[in-house]
């Protein structure tokens, strides 16, 4: 669910032709709260979320949503940039089942640069995220040249491991030229992989890559063990060795969202 806009203005947005307008100037249905929920009941979908352009510019209506989802059992889940106040945040989490926030970088210079935004809000949101217990997994889009320096993922990793916790899911994903970054090259695979292994040496024990499907780092593998537990291929989900939010091969709970929240 979205709508059109955005509080950032990311140069390598994937969805400028939504983010940079407004609602006015698009497309669009109008759906009331209650509507989203039927709609999600009636094709037994089991979370709504709340993405493409920034939801935080229409904080109202996904509270409202995530209130009225949670009251029939259906997760609410949202991807935002982190980029909100303490207010409005509290408000949203208190019917929020998961979030997936863009850490874009790990500098101020590179959020005013590429983003228009910056950092030390959306470091804030992630710390008040764990503190409330919502689950969260974090997105950083590796742009060559940009944000690919190894010492600096280094340090973010650093960061998420001391100040969120090494069980912080981080998706490094991968960058293809669009909007006004038309002139850079993909993101190379060696680059991510290269993230990838800095990550898992820095201590942080689930990092993936996006955007590069059937890399192996899609899947899950057992931070114990070894053994991959969830196999993925783009869109495609297989558990393997996995029951119960835990590896079946030596036991290790796997932290994450297995079961579907109670209708209260
Ligand atoms: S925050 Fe997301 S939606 Fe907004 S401009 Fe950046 S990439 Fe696009």
């Amino acid at each position: 669910i979205a709508t059109a806009g955005c509080n950032f203005n990311c140069k390598f947005c994937q969805n400028w032709e939504i983010s940079q307008t407004k609602p006015d100037d698009n497309y669009n249905y109008a759906l009331n709260p209650e509507q989203v929920v039927e709609m999600a009941l009636q094709t037994n979908s089991r979370s709504i979320a709340s993405t493409y352009v920034e939801p935080t510019i229409f904080a109202e209506y996904m509270i409202d949503i995530g209130i009225l989802a949670k009251k029939r059992g259906i997760l609410k889940v949202v991807h935002s940039n982190g980029y909100i106040n303490a207010k409005p945040l509290d408000d949203l989490c208190a019917s929020l089942g998961a979030a997936c926030i863009d850490l874009k970088g790990f500098t101020e210079a590179y959020y005013r640069e590429l983003t228009e935004g910056t950092l030390q809000p959306v470091l804030d949101t992630l710390v008040r995220l764990k503190q409330k217990g919502v689950h969260t997994e974090l997105v950083t889009l590796l742009v060559p040249g940009r944000n690919d320096d190894m010492e600096q993922i280094r340090a973010m990793c650093h960061w998420i491991k001391t100040e969120l916790s090494p069980d912080v899911p981080l998706h490094f994903s991968r960058f293809y030229p669009m909007y006004k970054l038309k002139s850079l090259p993909p993101t190379p695979v060696e680059t991510l992989e290269a993230a990838r292994a800095a990550a898992l040496e820095e201590g942080l024990r689930y990092v993936y890559l996006g955007n590069v499907a059937g890399h192996a780092g899609e899947h899950t593998y057992c931070p114990q063990c070894g053994v991959v537990v969830i196999q993925r291929l783009g869109y495609q989900v297989k558990p393997v060795a996995f029951q119960d939010g835990r590896c079946t091969k030596c036991g290790q709970p796997i932290p994450g969202i297995w079961k579907q929240p109670e209708i209260t």
